[in-house]
């Protein structure tokens, strides 16, 4: 009997994980239910936002810029105009409705 038939799932699952990042770095949206409500979720690095931007985190209501890793999220029914702009930390603890 050849050893050829190992399973490969530790090779499939680094794949996985790349693809992840792609996902990320690309700033394709996933969706996250919270509280019984879909909200489209992107993580940003903020490169791409003029350099005078700010934004005020809904969580703790403390603003930032560009050039700091956030999310941007937004209820899935309303759409991405009104999306808002989270520290990660944030929306990790936001369980509630965007007011
Ligand atoms: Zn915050």
């Amino acid at each position: 009997m050849p050893r050829n038939n190992r399973p490969k799932n530790s090779k499939r699952q680094a794949e996985e994980e790349e693809l992840d990042l792609e996902r990320v770095r690309s700033g394709i949206a996933r969706t996250e239910v919270k509280n019984g409500t879909e909200f489209t979720v992107q993580t940003t690095a903020g490169r791409s936002a003029e350099e005078t931007k700010r934004w005020i985190c809904p969580y703790c209501q403390v603003s930032f810029g560009p050039g700091i890793s956030h999310v941007v999220a937004w209820e899935s029914a309303a759409g991405p105009t009104q999306r808002r702009h989270f520290h990660n930390n944030c929306w990790k603890k936001f369980q509630g409705r965007i007011i």
